[in-house]
C-alpha cells in the first residue's frame, strides 16, 4: 500500500519533499518550467498543513562535484515567484549549516542545493541517506520522473521515516498507469511508434496479454514490415531485430491480439524532401516517414471502438511538418473520444506531438515520466515506488 500526502497528519511537521526539478537551464535562465509548475500543488498542500517544507531535487549531471551551472538558484527564484513567499536556498543538501537553517523558525520553504553535488546520492550510500533523513519528520516523494533510479533521495532515505507518502503528481501517474496494466477497460488499444523497436520490446511483451489491438507506426514499423517480407526502401530498420519482430507478431496472433501495421506511407527522398504517398511496398530510393491516409483511417477505426488507449511514440517524423499529419490525426481522434475514451500518452515526444496538435486538454493523462514511465509499462518494479510501499 502506498499512502497519499493528503492522508498524512502533517501538523507541526517538517516535511522532506523530493521533486524532479531537472529542467533545462541556459545561461542561468530556465527555458521550460513545466516540472516546477507540476510540483506546485503538492508544495501548496504541504504548506497549508505542515510547519515547513524542505524541497530537494537533482539537476543535470554534475557527477558528485559542486558545479555552479547546476546550482538550483534559478529554480529558487522561480519558485519564490510562484509561491509568493520567500524560498531559502540552502548552500548544500546535508550538514550542520543546513540543519541550522531548517531549525530556524523564520524559514518555511527551504530548497536544498543539488543532491548530485554529492556522489553518494547516485551511489545510494546509507550514511548520506541517513543525513538527508535527519532533516525532516516526514518523507514525501513527488519525483515520478526519477522513480526508476535507486538513488539515496529516491529509495535509500525512505526507510528512515515512520511517515512516508506519494505526492499528488506521483500518485496521479501511478493511478493512471497502474489502471492500464491491472484493470484495463476493453477494448484496450495500444499505439506504438517512435524510432526503435529495441526500446519497445519490454513494453510489447508486457502488454500483449492485456491489449486487444496493437497499432504499430513510426520508424519501428519498418522492422516489422521487413519481417513480413515487404520492401521498405531506405526506411529506418533494425536488421538484428527482424526475427524478433517476426516472433512478436506470431505471439500476438497466438494471444488473439490484432496487430495493425501501416498499409501506406508518406515517404521522402534521401533528404527527407518531396513527400509522396506510397501504397504497400516502398521504392528502393525512398524512406517511410509517416503513416499514410489509409493507415490513418484504419488506426482511427480501431481507436473509435476502444474504451482505453495507450500511445507511446509518434507515428512519423513529426518534427518535420509534412510528416506530422499522421500523429496529429491520431491525436484528434483520441481527443474526439474524450471524456468517454480513457487515453494515456506516454513519452516526451508523443506528449509534444499531442500538444502540437492542440488537443492536450482532451487527453485523460499525459505521462511525463520518460524512462520511469517506460519501465513501469514494461512491468518493472521502480525503486522509488517500492520505497514508498508499506506492509499494512
Ligand atoms: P522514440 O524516442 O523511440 O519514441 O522515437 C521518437 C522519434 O522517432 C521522434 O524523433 C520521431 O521523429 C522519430 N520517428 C518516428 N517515425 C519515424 C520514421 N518513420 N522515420 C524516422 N524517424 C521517425
Amino acid at each position: 500500500m502506498i499512502r497519499k500526502v493528503e492522508d498524512l497528519d502533517l501538523r507541526d511537521k517538517t516535511v522532506f519533499l523530493r521533486v524532479d526539478f531537472n529542467i533545462p537551464i541556459e545561461q542561468g535562465r530556465i527555458t521550460e518550467t513545466h516540472r516546477i509548475e507540476s510540483a506546485l500543488p503538492t508544495i501548496r498542500l504541504i504548506l497549508d498543513r505542515a510547519k515547513r517544507v524542505v524541497i530537494a531535487s537533482h539537476l543535470g549531471r554534475p557527477d558528485g562535484k559542486v558545479v555552479p551551472k547546476y546550482s538550483l538558484r534559478p529554480v529558487r527564484d522561480h519558485l519564490e515567484q510562484s509561491l509568493k513567499q520567500p524560498v531559502l536556498l540552502a548552500p548544500d543538501c546535508i550538514g550542520p549549516e543546513v540543519q541550522r537553517i531548517i531549525q530556524d523558525p523564520s524559514h518555511r520553504v527551504i530548497l536544498l542545493e543539488n543532491l548530485r553535488f554529492h556522489k553518494e546520492e547516485e551511489r545510494n550510500e546509507t550514511a548520506f541517506s541517513e543525513a538527508l533523513a535527519s532533516l525532516a519528520d516526514v518523507y514525501v516523494d513527488d519525483a515520478f520522473g526519477a522513480a526508476h533510479r535507486a538513488h539515496a533521495s529516491i529509495s535509500g532515505m525512505a526507510r528512515f521515516f515512520r511517515q512516508k507518502a506519494a505526492g499528488l503528481l506521483l500518485h496521479k501517474e501511478l493511478d493512471h498507469l497502474s489502471r492500464l496494466l491491472s484493470t484495463p477497460e476493453k477494448p484496450f488499444v495500444t499505439i506504438l511508434g517512435g524510432a526503435k523497436v529495441s526500446d519497445k520490446i519490454g513494453i510489447i511483451k508486457n502488454l500483449l496479454p492485456k491489449v486487444n489491438a496493437l497499432l504499430i507506426g513510426g520508424g519501428m514499423a519498418y522492422t516489422f514490415l521487413k519481417a513480413k517480407g515487404m520492401d521498405i526502401g531506405k526506411s529506418l530498420v533494425e536488421i538484428d531485430k527482424v526475427s524478433l519482430a517476426r516472433e512478436l507478431l506470431a505471439q500476438a496472433t497466438e494471444q488473439g491480439v490484432s496487430t495493425v501495421l501501416p498499409a501506406d506511407h508518406v515517404t521522402g527522398d534521401s533528404e527527407r524532401k518531396n513527400p509522396t504517398v506510397c501504397m504497400g511496398n516502398i521504392p528502393a530510393d525512398r524512406m517511410g516517414l509517416d503513416i499514410g491516409p489509409q493507415t490513418v483511417a484504419q488506426f482511427s477505426q480501431e481507436l473509435k471502438q476502444a474504451r482505453m488507449v495507450l500511445w507511446n511514440g509518434p507515428v512519423g517524423l513529426f518534427e518535420l511538418e509534412p510528416y506530422s499529419k499522421g500523429s496529429q490525426a491520431l491525436a484528434q481522434t483520441l481527443a474526439a473520444g474524450y471524456p468517454d475514451l480513457v487515453s494515456v500518452i506516454a513519452g516526451g515526444d508523443t506528449v509534444a506531438a499531442v500538444t502540437a496538435a492542440g488537443v492536450a486538454a482532451r487527453i485523460t493523462h499525459l505521462s511525463t515520466g520518460g524512462g520511469a514511465t517506460l519501465e513501469f509499462l514494461e512491468g518493472k518494479e521502480l525503486p522509488g515506488i517500492k520505497a514508498l510501499e508499506e506492509t499494512s
